[in-house]
């Protein structure tokens, strides 16, 4: 598939432009300079041109990161087919010279001049980036939606040019989506960076270097899949640290299974738990990861991990998978990814209504729901409602008297039979008519 990287100072209005691109609002658009440090990616789309999209970190010499950043940029450089140089039309800018300077030694692939900012008039502040002689010049607003048309057959005319229209439609987005959510410093840029092996989530040891969520399409075993690298989710409630907690739930919303990730040192947090509930609440597969494994004494292992088991986010989550990891080491990372494929298959799974009744008479044999007020439980039939996650609807004489634990029974066993471990299953009860 034919990749786009958009790249330009910070604040040009990257993010919005890869926000429109790829039709969703993946990334915390924030005035100040700096806060997309990363590299994002998805499948951007105008009209019938499909692609690869990829936004890079902004490039500014006040930057701490500004070296890992330039990295980052010449990494898309070199895998991208066709460039975007995105500038703020609005000011006029020494440094844009300077980066177009960089680019020209730096590439000798189709760059399009997009002058963004452009809602109220055409400005003339970018005559002096015309002699670079990039491959196109379009003037747009991407927060307004402007100029999409000339963005558009300027794109086409460079596709054109290269020749790649034949493929664009065989691409497959990805079918599964995974969150990687955890507090900062537990180790997720480094479980990233571990999987992608190439450098590209920047990783720092100072607390809260991931600093918005970023999509990024990773082939597992040849296997599309789509990890969503969230903010940790923190106490603190300034303006932008809001954005990212709203984020970070946005992100397990946006997930089939959610990768909860704890530092082995210091086990779970009200945090983790509240996570936790948001991923159960909104029926997604949960994995728990127990990273910096390498760091617990080969002595203290066992004992922790039946700490770990015992403690509320284990009778929280129900059944869950955990796995521990070393990022840094190398330990287990993929199975993890593995074990989420399994979680999504299984949230997947349909019943037949034979087989779930069939499970229902057992299941109540082994272990029938007390008398109420003097009347037998009648359970009389059960089927499944839906999938992802799935749903089950049971018919009962008395729906409203059936005890919150017995119908964790239930569910616990329907889980069992039917399918993984971290993959919540939804029971209701209904009055038979
Ligand atoms: P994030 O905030 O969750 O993205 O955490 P980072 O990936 O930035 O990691 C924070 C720090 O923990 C860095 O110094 C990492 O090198 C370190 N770290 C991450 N994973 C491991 C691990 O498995 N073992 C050890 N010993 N250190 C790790």
């Amino acid at each position: 598939m034919l990749e786009i990287a958009i790249v330009g100072l910070p604040n040009a209005g990257k993010s919005t432009l890869f926000n429109r691109l790829v039709r969703k609002k993946a990334a915390v658009v924030s005035n100040i300079p700096g806060v997309t440090r990363d590299r994002r990616e998805g499948i951007g789309r105008i009209s019938d041109l499909e692609f690869k999209v990829v936004d890079t970190g902004g490039w500014s010499d006040q930057n701490n990161f500004s070296l890992q950043v330039i990295e980052q940029i010449e990494f898309s450089l070199s895998r991208s087919d066709i460039i975007l140089f995105l500038i703020d039309a609005k000011i006029q800018n020494d440094q844009n010279k300077e980066f177009a300077k960089w680019l020209k030694r730096k590439t000798d692939k189709p760059v399009i001049l997009i002058a963004n900012k452009c809602e109220s008039h055409r400005s003339e502040s970018i005559d002096y980036l015309r002699f670079f002689n990039f491959a196109d010049l379009v003037y747009i607003s991407a927060e307004h939606n402007l100029g999409m048309a000339d963005f558009y057959d300027a794109l086409d005319n460079v596709i054109r040019y290269l020749n790649k229209d034949d493929n664009l439609n065989d691409y497959e987005s990805s079918k599964l989506r995974i969150a990687i959510i955890g507090r900062p410093n537990v180790g997720k840029s480094t479980f990233l960076n571990n999987l992608l092996t190439e450098n590209r989530v920047i990783t720092s040891s100072e607390a809260g270097t991931t600093r918005d969520s970023i999509d990024i399409l990773y082939n597992h075993h040849g296997e599309l899949i789509t990890l969503i690298d969230t903010a940790g989710i923190r106490k603190k409630t300034d303006d932008l640290e809001l954005k990212f907690i709203e984020k970070s739930i946005e992100s397990i919303k946006r997930s089939h299974v959610v990768i909860l990730m704890l530092d082995s040192l210091l086990g779970v947090e009200q945090q983790d738990l509240s996570v936790g509930e948001i991923a159960i609440r909104e029926g997604k597969g949960i994995v728990v990861v127990l990273n910096k494994w390498d760091l617990i004494n080969k002595d203290n292992r066992s004992k922790l991990i039946k700490f770990i088991k015992q403690q509320e986010i284990t009778r929280l989550f129900l059944e869950v998978p955990t796995i521990t990891t070393s990022a840094l080491k190398d330990m287990r990372c993929r199975a993890v990814i593995d074990q989420c494929l399994k979680i999504n298959k299984s949230l997947n799974n349909k019943i037949s209504t034979a087989k779930l009744n069939k499970w229902l008479i057992s299941a109540l044999d082994t272990h029938p729901h007390p008398i109420v007020k003097g009347r037998a439980v009648k359970m009389k039939y059960i089927a499944q409602i839906g999938t992802n996650p799935p749903a089950f609807s049971l018919v009962c004489n008395v729906p409203k008297n059936i005890d919150e634990s017995y119908k964790r029974y239930l569910i616990n066993n329907l889980r069992k039979n039917f399918f993984t471990n971290g993959v919540p299953v939804r029971l209701i009860l209904k009055k038979n008519k």
